[in-house]
């Protein structure tokens, strides 16, 4: 039986390390591809370290990837009807077996928190087969939302916005910007450029943008915010003065926290107007608590704060419809800092802990 390559992070703490799984064929329902792409974000870094709950190691990482299908059993059409056959260039949506007749699916209609949903990448063992995408094939089990990528993008527009393409369309979505509003966007990682550039063509305002290093100011600047604002030069009460200088002396419609650093969110209720919407959407892991004032940061603000818990697959089609649509405004493919091959994953995840590249890409 033919065999591919994965990387894998088999517990913990541990590197990742190479190690050599049965390619299957694909059954009823099942698609196998030819990986040509997969990013390394901020999360992978977290499952190196272990710190996010009930990740069933070994792993396969991946969770955003482009790939070429192999062979499709039974399988014609991608999940938006469109053909799809063998060399069709596709991505997928990586949360899988949402269940669509739980609590949260049906009634709440939050399909996000299901209880049943996993995540390529993220919540299937290595054990299970070859569901993530740091591997030189990748298995799409029966059900996975696969989309034909559309002509006009080539792999490096999707891959270099990687997950937070989804996620930043996600909390922009969230935020109901309207026509005018300022927006503040608390990290210039990803998510937050991804948040920047779809707040711009919604027709924002200001827009401002907070964060480190210098390279992701510059990039933020490329995908439409006015004005970014270093952490390293700068304290809390310059930051919440320049907005508040930028937005008449009210502070900003919406902020959006994509940083992923607790210490964010006290300054981001003091750039935030009276009645402004709060997005929370950076912190994916637990990186601890900061204290809260709900007289003054909540209830006499009138803060809207709201939380936003990955993407569905609505996000994801429109995202990418927005992205065909307006892509020289939104030069993803730039964000790219580096390739890598499988057997330097390690690299990877430290260039990416490190900021020293903003968007990394594993090409097996
Ligand atoms: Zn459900
Ligand atoms: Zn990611």
């Amino acid at each position: 039986m033919r065999t591919a390559r994965a990387a894998v992070l088999a517990a913990p703490g541990r590197p990742a390390e190479l190690r050599e799984f049965p390619v299957p064929a694909p059954g009823p329902g099942e698609i196998l591809l030819e990986t040509l792409a997969s990013e390394v974000c901020g999360t992978d870094v977290h499952l190196r370290d272990g710190r996010l709950a009930r990740v069933p190691y070994p792993i396969i990482p991946g969770h955003v990837s482009v790939g070429r299908v192999v062979e499709a059993n039974d399988v014609a059409r991608d999940a938006v009807g469109n053909p799809l056959a063998a060399g069709s260039v596709v991505s997928f949506f990586d949360v899988h077996a949402t269940c669509h007749s739980c609590y949260q699916c049906l009634v709440a209609r939050q399909p996000n928190r299901c209880p049943s949903r996993r995540v390529y990448g993220i919540t299937y063992s290595a054990e299970e087969g070859l569901l993530g995408g740091w591997a030189e094939n990748i298995l799409l089990l029966p059900g996975v939302r696969t989309v034909v990528l559309p002509g006009e993008l080539s792999v490096d527009d999707l891959i270099g916005g990687g997950c937070g393409l989804f996620t930043g369309f996600a909390a922009v979505d969230r935020a109901e910007i309207r026509l005018g509003d300022s927006v503040v966007v608390q990290g210039v990682g990803p998510v937050g450029l991804a948040a920047i550039a779809f707040a711009r063509i919604s027709g924002a305002g200001a827009i401002l943008a907070v964060g480190e290093p210098r390279a992701r100011r510059d990039l933020a600047r490329r995908l439409g915010a006015d004005e970014s604002l270093p952490l390293a030069e700068t304290d809390a009460d310059e930051r919440v003065g320049r907005v508040h200088a930028a937005t008449g002396g009210r502070g900003a419609d919406v902020v959006i926290e994509a940083s992923g650093n607790p210490q964010a969110v006290p300054e981001g209720f003091r750039t935030l107007r009276d009645g402004g919407r709060y997005v929370i959407v950076g912190h994916y892991t637990d990186a601890g608590s900061v204290p809260v004032n709900p007289h003054i940061d909540v209830n006499r603000k009138h803060a809207d704060i709201r939380g936003q818990w990955g993407s569905e697959f609505h996000h994801w089609t429109r995202a990418l419809d927005t992205l065909v649509r307006y892509r020289q405004r939104m030069p993803f493919a730039d964000v790219i800092g580096r390739r890598y091959r499988l057997e330097e994953a390690n690299d990877a995840l430290d260039d990416v802990e490190a900021l020293r590249v903003t968007k990394a890409v594993i090409t097996p």
